[in-house]
């Protein structure tokens, strides 16, 4: 199929005008094509289909709503029912004391939400020289401008200018790094530091052990907010709701967004600690004088209802838990292939395979993921490695489709 005029987010238009991959239809853990052929979904769309594709439970859920009321906003004194159960719910999943949910339509919203509530806090507290926001060399925080400027690849941050003045980044896998910019730049001009728990984006990293404690504990000794991303991690993905249960992190915000609906409709937003909403809720007089037009969008809260209830119910966290072993032993089967570097992943259903430095100069990452699709399984190219995160209802014998199709893929490499 060729495209006269739609334009793909990070696509050399160049090449992909002449050469698209149509999915037409999707059911459970499957895609399929144009022609009728089906794929595993190895990704899970965006990281995001966590209780898989085609649940007619959360179609019902947003239709009923929709009859109901389809939209109405949040902005000023207006509520409706179901953004009030959905933020009351997530505040209540959340580890983080006396919470609210602040509501936006994707990832990158969220975390330009929680960059300028960070800001606006210290600014609150009479301390508005803390502005400057800490992140990881290799982050990846979405595409809008606060996530583009804190942002930690380069690629995504290099033509666009200074977006964002105050950012400074640290090494992505040593505590002591983050240690040493506070030093130097002073915590009382820090606002936040802001970290995904599993790296996604920038090549699927896994933190090292003691990390997240370390870095949190860190902020707390620096009065640093710790702001966690866990737009991927969230909802299962690494077990837990949040993202963040299994290194016992209580973030001072979460940002949220793709699991919450699995992404029948799109929603993302903030889990704000008491301690941080406090002068806008406590003190008179301090609107956050921020939101989308779409923030608490009824239709959207219900679908997450249904999409939650899902979750719950068939505790596709613990299967997370559950398969990571098996999707782990599934690549690291071909960590001995010499096209192959180093396989990563073993934390919750995530993983990527990374090729050598020589592989990658000839050129081979795209012709392997497409190799994997032909061979009937989606993963996608992220840094030097392939990725999978397939959804939480994926079996152990999709698994091992998953962990075939790598090897019949790079024995034809
Ligand atoms: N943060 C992280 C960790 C992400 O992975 C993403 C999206 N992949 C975002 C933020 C941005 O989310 P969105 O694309 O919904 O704006």
């Amino acid at each position: 199929m060729s495209s006269t005029a739609l334009w793909h987010p990070f696509a050399d238009m160049h090449e992909v005008k002449n050469s698209q991959f149509c999915v037409t239809k999707a059911e459970g853990s499957w895609i399929y094509d144009d022609a009728g052929r089906g794929y595993l979904d190895g990704t899970a769309s965006l990281w995001y289909a966590n209780v898989g594709h085609g649940r007619a439970e959360i179609v019902e859920a947003a239709a009923a709503q929709m009859r109901e009321l389809e939209s109405y906003f949040v902005f000023n004194d207006f509520t409706n029912p179901p953004a009030e159960a959905l933020a009351t719910r997530l505040s209540e999943w959340a580890p983080i004391e006396d919470a609210k949910v602040f509501f936006t339509t994707g990832g990158g919203e969220a975390i330009d939400t929680a960059a300028k509530l960070a800001r606006q806090y210290w600014s609150q507290r009479g301390k508005p020289q803390r502005t400057n926001i800490l992140s990881r060399g290799n982050a990846y925080h979405g595409t809008n401008g606060m996530g583009t400027g804190i942002g930690g690849i380069e690629a995504n941050r290099s033509g666009f200018g200074t977006l964002v003045p105050e950012t400074a980044r640290v090494a992505h896998d040593d505590a002591e790094s983050l240690r040493s910019a506070i030093e130097s730049i002073g915590a009382d001009n820090i606002a936040a530091f802001f970290a995904e728990p599993v790296m996604g984006a920038g090549g699927l990293y896994p933190p090292e052990p003691g990390y997240l404690e370390a870095v949190a504990k860190i902020c707390a000794e620096h009065d640093i907010l710790f702001v966690a991303d866990s737009v991927i991690c969230g909802f299962g993905r690494v077990g837990g709701w949040l993202g963040v249960e299994r290194w016992g992190l209580q973030p001072d915000m979460i940002a949220f967004a793709k699991g919450v609906t699995s992404g029948y409709l799109p929603l993302g937003g903030v889990v704000v600690s008491g301690k941080v909403a406090e002068p806008f809720w406590e003190e008179p007089g301090h609107p956050f004088r921020h939101g989308a037009t779409y923030s608490g969008h009824p239709t959207v809260a219900a679908a997450a209802m249904a999409n939650l209830d899902i979750l719950e119910r068939e505790q596709l966290p613990s299967r997370a838990d559950a398969l990571e072993k098996p999707l782990h032993e599934a690549l690291t089967a071909v960590a001995d292939h010499p096209a192959v570097a180093e396989v990563r992943g073993g934390v919750g259903l995530l993983g990527a395979v990374e090729l050598t430095p020589e592989m990658l100069a000839d050129g081979a990452l795209p012709r392997l993921q497409k190799k994997i699709r032909e061979l009937g399984v989606i993963v996608r190219p992220l840094g030097k490695a392939l990725a999978v995160s397939p959804p939480l209802i994926v079996t152990e014998e999709e698994i091992g489709l998953i962990g075939k199709a790598f090897r019949e893929g790079l024995d034809e490499l």
